[in-house]
């Protein structure tokens, strides 16, 4: 390959396409690459430095059953977690379909017309409906009213994202609040944090007649039994799927829901799959309305997000697949049941319950005994929540047994003795037999309308009926178990199964996020390794591992850089550079931490206009904020004005905000904070082998220099920042952040984290070091092979691209009508994924290979774009219709080409074997090419009676 290239050595290679100037002049102190049996031994020692309770915390978090079905063959199965977001729906059928379930199984549930697919957690889905209430609210109120029984959590994230918002939050109680405060919309927990079901109807039609919109966050078991939010006028109903078969994961990931009203339906969040139809008419999924790529509408997004948790919709929506209807108010009414039995014997016991009636968690008034029973509790491996001093909360869930309820009476017990060092009691009375039902049989709480009535709830309840559901979407799918994934800017890498495998240690996946820190020492030797790993990659000082994706990094990078201006008395700066050739997520993550984007132009090679730049940072050098720059640029060249670029962006008292998605080219070679950043984030499911699991999970920690330490996001259950022994004691408040929690978890999803451990630890610094240059040598070995085929844009000093090269196919509009979609679906009859479609240029498709693909996987996809290359050839030349082609029908599916009839002007046979590898290994397109304006105009986003697809 670099014979090709003209280069006698990798070191020659990176000496040319890297400057000089940022290049890192020593090796990462990271120690030598170990071997995957030798990790693997070594990671299991820090994970039993976790204790495994049992958690009875609640919060929103609750210990359940991940079917194995579920468990074996979607999440730990690479036919799909190494899919992608599903961009290119003829590839995606499958996951598309179960996101739609899932969308249906949110509406159904909730009450609500429309529900999307998903969220990062519950605290940013209750954010994002505080942001679409005020966005709908035509009066002047600033004020959102959030009620003191949410999960403090939640609090915590929704403050934080109000704040540079100029969004006052207001918390109160809704049995009192009087509505003398102008408010735009409010916030409600249903039931509870403490368990307790009110009946918010009346403060709903309070909260309307003020015109403010009302958000109910619910527990979705919960709604199996209860009136849901929709039937009680909830304007938006947000929560969290975990406990539908998703591990604690001592915080995540999980996937969260929004739903609302079909009148909203262009303001929400993240994605909504909807129905279209094909070139043939037949019903096809794909991404709906602005969902599509929500975040390239910049700085008029509604939302940020970008990736957001896919797998684990997949895995909740399969939960309610599986067990259908029938069988989740089953596994409802018998979490209900051994609640209403504790009840009873806490009551026998002499206890108050705080919280009548209540579905799964109790709130027990024990005065001065609080700190007592928890002890005794801890002592038996369980933990319990502390409400307030006086009183402890309690939350059962769907592993809960009978022998786990006499435990629990007995921690409760005035006469049972101290009991350390037992770990389990004996059961010493029988469970009280009869309790008063929590629930009055006609009551008003009690849900009465059917849920989950669609046939795909209810006919696949046996194992093997599930089993080859799971296996006939994942067939729909193409994932890197067919072939490369060559997606510009997403660095789809191997995800090794060594690295995945700890991800269902239950040391690791049966962790509650609140448990006390003592317990989880095992996590967090495994966070301060890997903080200190990614600050020695990067150059920065700390590491905050709250965010859950790239885009919550922006958001948590650039809310840093406000505080920091703010706490040098500096707040007006407000003013945001982008380049406008950024990731649309820059401009929506801006917008959102309440600074004003200013765009600033690229030049024609694409890089950074630094003329423009400096012109900009002049202007607007009184109230410039930050400068948010991605390296290698967008264009995937390493720009050599990047030093220069970030002095001008310091000397005008801005700071630099570097994106860092393309930081695979960077690793070992260069770091950002010896370039000039301050504060950058990280996207663990790129170039940390995190998989993209078809559109999250994923993670995007952020570093920053230490002046910028003191800023990083904090948390208002569990501290995120080492603690002092006294604080970890819980004997001293825990450190304030003045930007607060920016995700539900204090450390965002917790148990993918030792996959980016495994993978550096594997690799060590000189693994990491060549693993960066062969993707540098891939990316530009392709370059060179297509060079003679398409015009490859933008190259750096010496004709070298970085670790990404854009191919250019606007020509082919204009000569023959040709455009980029048609090549990108073409490739899918030749068994790739296409690459990243125009951006950050429209027209072209952007190619990133990665380390992980082999010479020989190179070699066929750039065979297969040489032969598309053909055959648009043969449209330039006249031989063929320039309307009736080969690429203009791609994808072709099996079904359009099996028929009796064909009039096309070319053959079958050329359509889907147009490669000898193709014949040998054909991935099918299950549909044809998807008409996505069609399915704009006819919105469906839930499933399709069974009917319409015949
Ligand atoms: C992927 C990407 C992002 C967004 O990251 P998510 O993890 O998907 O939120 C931001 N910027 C660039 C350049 C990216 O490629």
């Amino acid at each position: 390959m670099l014979e090709v290239l003209g280069l006698a050595s990798l070191d020659e290679l990176i000496d040319q396409a890297v400057p000089t100037a940022i290049r890192l002049k020593r090796s990462l102190k990271l120690g030598a690459g170990q071997s995957e049996a030798g990790l693997l031994a070594a990671l299991k020692q820090i994970a039993s430095q976790n204790q495994v309770f049992r958690s009875y915390i609640g919060m929103g978090y609750h210990h359940c059953i991940t079917p194995p079905v579920i468990q074996r063959n979607i999440l730990e199965n690479p036919g799909w977690y190494t899919q992608y977001t599903p961009y290119q729906p003829e590839i995606s059928q499958g996951r598309l379909e179960a996101l739609l379930n899932f969308q249906t199984m949110v509406m159904d549930l909730t009450g609500m017309e429309i529900a999307n697919a998903s969220m990062l957690d519950e605290g940013t889905a209750a954010a994002e409906a505080m942001t679409l209430s005020y966005g709908q609210h035509k009066g002047e109120a600033n004020i959102f009213w959030v009620s003191a029984a949410c999960h403090p959590q939640t609090i915590d994230v929704v403050r934080t994202r109000a704040r540079p918002l100029g969004i006052e939050v207001v918390i109160g109680d809704h049995r009192t609040f009087e509505f003398d405060q102008p408010i735009f919309g409010a916030l409600l927990q249903y039931p509870a944090t403490d368990g307790a079901i009110y009946d918010y109807q009346d403060f709903i039609d309070r909260a309307h007649s003020a015109g403010a919109l009302v958000t109910v966050a619910a527990d979705l078991l919960s709604l199996t039994l209860l009136k849901p939010p929709g039937e009680f006028g909830a304007d938006i109903v947000v929560g969290n799927t975990q406990r539908f078969g998703v591990s604690l994961g001592y915080g995540g990931p999980h996937a969260a829901f929004f739903a609302t009203k079909e009148a909203y339906k262009r303001q929400l969040p993240g994605r909504l799959v909807g129905v279209s139809k094909d070139a043939f008419g037949r019903p096809a999924l794909r991404l709906a309305l602005q969902t599509r790529e929500q975040h390239i509408r910049r700085d008029k997004a509604t939302s940020n997000i970008c990736t957001a948790q896919v797998l684990l919709a997949i895995m909740a929506s399969m939960y309610a697949v599986y067990h259908g209807p029938t069988g989740l108010k089953r596994i409802a009414d018998r979490i209900h049941t051994l609640t209403a039995t504790l009840a009873t014997g806490l009551k026998q016991q002499g206890y108050t319950l705080g919280s009548e009636p209540y579905f799964d968690t109790l709130r027990v008034e024990v005065g001065d005994r609080q700190t007592e029973i928890l002890e005794r509790a801890k002592t038996n491996q369980i933990n319990l929540r502390a409400i307030g001093t006086a009183a402890i909360g309690i939350a059962l869930d769907e592993t809960t047994t009978e022998p786990d309820l006499t435990d629990l009476l007995q921690i409760f017990s005035t006469s049972a003795t101290s009991c350390k060092g037992e770990s389990q009691f004996a059961p010493t009375s029988p469970l009280p037999t009869s309790h008063s039902s929590p629930l009055p049989p006609h009551s008003s709480l009690l849900r009465t309308s059917p849920y989950l009535t669609h046939p795909v709830f209810n006919i696949y309840h046996s194992e093997t009926e599930l089993l080859r559901y799971i296996h006939r979407l994942q067939t729909k799918d193409l994932s890197l178990t067919t072939a490369m994934i060559p997606l510009g800017s997403c660095t789809m890498k191997l995800n090794a199964t060594s690295e995945m495998l700890p991800v269902t240690w239950p040391e690791f996946a049966q962790i509650h996020p609140f448990a006390p820190l003592e317990q989880t020492r095992g996590y967090q030797v495994l966070f301060q390794q890997l903080e200190d790993w990614l600050a020695e990659i990067t150059g920065f000082d700390a590491i905050s591992l709250q965010p859950n994706a790239g885009s919550q990094g922006e958001y948590a990078g650039l809310l840093v850089i406000r505080q920091y201006h703010a706490d040098r008395g500096e707040s007006h700066r407000n003013i945001c550079l982008i380049p406008e050739s950024a990731h649309g997520t820059n401009p929506a993550s801006a917008v959102m931490a309440g600074m004003k984007v200013v765009a600033v132009a690229c030049d024609a090679d694409g890089n950074i206009d630094i003329a423009d730049l400096k012109a900009k940072a002049e202007k607007h050098q009184d109230n410039l904020a930050a400068l948010m720059v991605t390296y290698p640029s967008t264009h995937g060249v390493f720009e050599e004005g990047i030093l220069e670029i970030c002095q001008i962006v310091h000397d005008h008292g801005g700071q630099v905000y570097m994106d860092g998605a393309n930081m695979n080219a960077q690793v070992g070679l260069c770091r950002p904070a010896d370039f000039g950043a301050d504060v950058c984030h990280l996207n663990l499911h790129k170039t940390f082998c995190i998989p993209h699991g078809g559109g999250g999970p994923g993670m995007g920690p952020i570093g920053v220099k230490s002046h910028l330490a003191p800023f990083l996001p904090g948390h208002a259950v569990i501290s995120p920042t080492p603690l002092s022994s006294e604080q970890a004691n819980g004997n001293s408040p825990l450190p304030d952040s003045p930007t607060g929690a920016i995700s539900a978890a204090p450390w965002g999803s917790s148990s993918i984290l030792p996959i980016s451990w495994m993978y550096i630890a594997l690799m060590g610094a000189s693994g990491l070091t060549k693993a960066t240059q062969v993707a540098i040598l891939n990316a530009n070995y392709i370059a060179r092979r297509l060079e003679g085929h398409y015009p490859v844009l933008y190259k750096g000093k010496n004709g070298l691209v970085a670790h990404e090269c854009i191919i250019d196919l606007r020509q082919f509009k204009k000569s023959v009508g040709i455009e980029a979609e048609d090549v990108a679906k073409r490739l899918i009859d030749y068994g790739f994924h296409p690459p990243t479609m125009s951006w950050p240029v429209a027209g072209t498709v952007m190619v990133e290979p990665t380390e992980s693909e082999s010479k020989q996987e190179l070699d066929r996809f750039c065979e297969a774009m040489i032969a598309i290359r053909e055959e648009i050839r043969e449209i330039e030349s006249g031989q063929v219709d320039p309307k009736n082609n080969l690429l203009k029908h791609a994808p072709h599916s099996a079904s359009s080409l099996l028929t009796d009839s064909w009039d096309r002007p070319y053959s079958r046979e050329r359509a889907a074997y147009p490669t000898q590898w193709t014949r040998e290994n054909k991935f099918w397109a299950a549909v044809d090419r998807i008409d996505n304006a069609y399915g704009d105009r006819n919105l469906v986003c839930s499933c399709l009676p069974m009917d319409a697809y015949e």
